[in-house]
């Protein structure tokens, strides 16, 4: 049985992340690491569709129904209101999917699903399709992202003013860039800004400064990633139903993986591993053109 009925979870039971964006805490754990790696592979910050796109209240859906009629479920049956067909479930639109690979839609969906599996959601799963949708059948247990899969040698060392819980909104002429966990991300709405705020009596830190060194700032964090494209190691990925084959997921491509030594540094290193069947690891290939 799930552990609310849908549409009918407090939200204090939630975790906050935005304007009305609430997720359960293993999701937001997963949303979380979706998120880095998007930034460390493909240097793509994912967002949320704007509006209630993650947990969804019942009288939001219902709202939703009347406004959207036969394009939204039928209110208490959304997989956003944390119940779906007898099981728990989250799901979360990611509204910028397709930045992945801007001129290359086969490409963005074939990184989307493989960064989604990576860190546990499910993609097309609704019907009819909705490539944004994601969902999280797992939804309440925060998984251990243990090996996390940053290699220390390229990890910046953290700012002496700044450790990894500490948020910093930076503000000057240009606007407001939210600085967290070596991101910084510019707010693009005054509205963004005034709904950031610290529920968990973490610290944020309001910082002023002149333009052009916002400006650097900015330039600084862009060079950064598009500079350092292997922050974050290859994922070992095994085929369930296949033959044994062990392949590697990188840069967006699936490829063979065949010297037992490079897995077994990849994985004394930390690199994540997952098992996909081997349907889709084939129907990724075939994406890719092999
Ligand atoms: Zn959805």
């Amino acid at each position: 049985m799930p552990r609310y009925k849908n549409g009918e979870a407090p939200l204090s039971d939630l975790v906050y992340l935005g304007p009305d964006f609430y997720l359960p805490a293993g999701t937001a754990a997963r949303w979380a690491e979706l998120r880095r790696l998007g930034v460390g592979k493909y240097g793509v910050l994912l967002v949320v569709t704007p509006g209630w796109n993650g947990y969804r209240p019942l009288d939001v859906q219902v709202r939703y129904k009347r406004e959207l009629g036969i394009l939204a479920a039928v209110p208490g049956y959304s997989s956003h209101g944390l119940s779906y067909q007898g099981r728990d479930c989250a799901a979360v639109d990611v509204y910028n999917w397709r930045s992945l690979a801007p001129s290359n839609e086969s490409l963005a969906w074939a990184r989307f699903v493989a960064l989604c599996r990576a860190v546990g959601f499910t993609v097309d799963f609704v019907s009819p399709r909705e490539e944004w949708h994601i969902g999280d059948f797992d939804p309440f247990n925060v998984p251990a992202f243990a090996a996390i899969v940053i290699k220390p040698e390229t990890t910046a060392k953290p700012d002496p003013l700044e450790d990894e819980d500490m948020a910093t909104i930076i503000s000057s002429t240009i606007g407001q860039s939210f600085a967290i966990a070596g991101l910084v991300v510019p707010f693009t709405h005054p509205d963004e800004v005034r709904g950031t705020k610290s529920t968990a009596g973490l610290p944020v830190s309001i910082v002023e400064m002149p333009a052009a060194v916002h400006t650097r700032i900015l330039d600084a964090d862009a060079r950064r990633r598009a500079a350092d494209p292997a922050e974050v190691l290859p994922i070992v990925v095994y085929a369930e139903g296949g033959d044994g084959t062990v392949y590697i997921f990188d840069d967006g491509e699936v490829r063979y993986l065949t010297d037992p030594d490079v897995m077994n540094d990849l994985l004394a290193r930390g690199a994540m591993s997952v098992t996909w069947p081997q349907h889709e690891i084939d129907s990724l290939r075939k994406q890719q053109g092999e």
